[in-house]
């Protein structure tokens, strides 16, 4: 008992570290996107817009890092509501729809289901959807990529599956996937996945993966179902 509260004392620290150097490093980041923004205007030959692209790149990189960060700081902090899993997806269809008609991927959403209510805070549940749906986009190819996206009912769950046909993960991969900073892509932080099941867990909810290599990736986030009352 002894262990594991301490193990939930040091989650915690990091969770409090998280959040509260984020919104530190966030300020100053924000400044200093201003100020390239006007420094490019200014300094227009080739070599230098290069340049200035890199530190566009470099600080958007930063940005998304500090915003997962502060993801994970202490989920259970905010103030739970009750949605239909249908309502969330729906507020996210025109992102990944253009994002994956940016990639030629198709993408098709399946909703079987209109009353599955469920209790989250909505906008950390929209970005877990939105990361597993980047994680699919990354995963296909641009010929023939197809990602999908259902809901289902399992007893007294809600399941939101996501589901690519792209190169799947070995087994030394998916054993990783959950471990913080892991990543395989040239532009990834690693976080997504984390951040994704630090949310879920916060609700009572699951996360499951199953791969295979070259066939493609299942993810499904089991969340329970908040059950009417009468
Ligand atoms: P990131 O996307 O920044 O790398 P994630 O935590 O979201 O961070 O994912 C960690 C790793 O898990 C990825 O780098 C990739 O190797 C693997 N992964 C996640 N989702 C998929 C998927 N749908 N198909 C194949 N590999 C995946």
């Amino acid at each position: 008992i002894e262990k594991k509260q301490n193990e939930l004392q040091k989650i915690e620290l990091v969770e409090n570290l998280a959040a509260s150097t984020a919104h530190e490093i966030r300020n100053p980041l924000t400044g200093i996107k201003g100020l390239v923004q006007l420094l490019s205007e200014k300094y227009n030959d080739e070599k230098d817009q290069l340049y200035f692209n890199v530190i566009q790149q470099e600080v958007n990189r930063i940005n998304t890092i500090v915003s997962e960060l502060l993801l994970l700081g202490k989920p259970t902090a905010h103030k739970l509501n009750t949605y239909c899993a249908k309502e969330i997806i729906k507020e996210i269809e025109p992102i990944i729809h253009s994002e994956a008609n940016l990639k030629s991927v198709d993408l098709s959403i399946q909703f079987a289901y209109d009353r599955l209510p469920i209790s989250c805070v909505k906008d950390h549940l929209k970005q877990v959807l939105l990361n597993l749906i980047k994680n699919a986009l990354d995963a296909v190819n641009e010929n023939g990529g197809q990602v999908r996206i259902c809901l289902e009912k399992k007893g007294t769950n809600c399941v939101i599956k996501v589901a690519d046909n792209g190169i799947g993960m070995p087994e030394d991969v998916l054993n990783r996937v959950f471990d913080p900073f892991f990543t395989t892509k040239e532009t990834g932080t690693g976080l997504g996945l984390v951040v994704c099941k630090r949310i879920v867990e916060s609700y009572g909810g699951k996360i499951k993966i199953d791969s295979t290599i070259d066939k493609g990736t299942d993810v499904e986030i089991i969340l329970p179902l908040v059950l009417d009352k009468n």
